[in-house]
Formats: structure tokens, C-alpha cells, sequence
């Protein structure tokens, strides 16, 4: 499609892309695109380089699977950490929430999804196998199931909760003061330590 001719293409294209990111419509992206158009280059130039840095400096953590800066990730790198305890997420920024908590102190996996048949997420779509591996060597006395409390949090939970037990593992969920249907992300600190604290075996 050509870019209209009241605008310049680049101004078009940067509506485009910004148009594509989550929550932003088609008013934010132009009121972005024109706020960047009249920013000091500086700034926009360092918008850049942060958004590309954000592909190329990252890497998984491939112990828990959560997005750093080197492998292992600080959490699995910190021997101050309760290696016992293995805190299951469905995505990076459910640790993020958690660590703000700052009453954890285990460590986490990410799961990189939650099982969802409705939506064709299978199984083996989450990183499960990786957990399964990490639980072998008998170091976790307790998972903590945290994934989100909605349908697909629970049905992982549940999916979970049947692999696990049979180690011997004990396994507990958070509690249920997180208001069903929300993600761990927008909860806030005071329920989340809350849910923490009164995690219950499941
Ligand atoms: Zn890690």
C-alpha cells in the first residue's frame, strides 16, 4: 500500500510499525511517530540502538530458561539463592513481578507459555521437558506452581501437578488471593507476596 501523499513515506512507515505493537492504535502510533519527529536526534538515535540491543544482547538462560544477559542468568548464578525451591512461570516478566516482591528466593523456569488445547498450544509448546530434566538430580524439595490464574494457567497447573508429584517432589501453588483471570504481571506486590506466603499444596 503507498504511504499517503499528506505525509512523508517515513513518517507512513513509522506509523505502520508502531501500529503493530501491542496496545498502541493507530492514534498513539501517529502521536509517537510525530513525538520522535520532533525529539532531539540523540534521543531518537539511542530509541534505536536500545531496540536493537534488545535482540542482540539478550540471551535465554539455559538453566530457567528466563531472558539475560549471560548464561546462567544471575538468579541461577547466585549461590545466596535457595536452590531447593523452583518457581514455575509462564513468561520472563512473571519473575520480574515476583523479584519485586522481594520475598522469594529461589529459583525460577520459565515456561514460555501455558497449555491452552483450545488454542493448539500443546504440551510440548511450554518448556516442560526442561523442567522435567531439572528435577532429576533430586536438589528440589518444593515447586511452586505460579503460572497465571486463568483457564490455561490452571490446566497447566493441574498438567504439572500430576508429573511432579510421583517424584516426590512437594508441590504448591500460590494462593488463591490473585483474582481469577489475571496475569501475574499486573498483579501488585502486596497480593503477590501475599500469594506467596499462602501458597498451598496442590
Ligand atoms: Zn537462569
Amino acid at each position: 500500500m503507498n504511504h499517503p501523499i499528506h505525509t512523508s513515506e517515513a513518517v507512513y512507515r513509522l506509523i505502520q510499525e508502531f501500529n503493530k505493537l501491542p496496545g498502541i492504535g493507530p492514534k498513539s502510533a501517529q502521536r509517537l511517530t510525530y513525538y520522535l519527529l520532533s525529539a532531539p536526534e540523540e534521543q531518537v538515535q539511542l530509541l534505536a540502538e536500545t531496540i536493537l540491543s534488545l535482540k542482540q544482547r539478550t540471551v535465554l538462560c539455559s538453566v530457567c530458561l528466563n531472558v539475560a544477559d549471560a548464561d546462567p542468568c544471575v538468579i541461577c548464578g547466585n549461590n545466596e539463592r535457595n536452590r531447593s525451591q523452583i518457581c514455575i512461570v509462564e513468561q520472563p516478566q512473571d519473575i520480574l513481578a515476583l523479584e519485586h516482591t522481594g520475598i522469594y528466593n529461589g529459583l525460577y523456569h520459565v515456561l514460555h507459555g501455558a497449555i491452552s488445547p483450545t488454542e493448539g498450544v500443546e504440551v510440548n509448546d511450554v518448556r516442560i521437558k526442561e523442567l522435567m530434566n531439572r528435577l532429576q538430580d533430586g536438589s528440589v524439595d518444593e515447586v511452586i506452581l505460579a503460572t497465571n490464574p486463568n483457564l490455561e494457567g490452571e490446566q497447566t497447573a493441574m498438567y504439572l501437578q500430576r508429573l511432579i508429584s510421583p517424584l516426590g517432589i512437594r508441590v504448591t501453588r500460590l494462593a488463591r488471593g490473585l483474582p481469577f483471570g489475571t496475569e501475574l504481571e499486573y498483579a501488585d506486590d502486596v497480593t503477590l507476596t501475599r500469594a506467596i506466603e499462602g501458597r498451598q499444596e496442590f
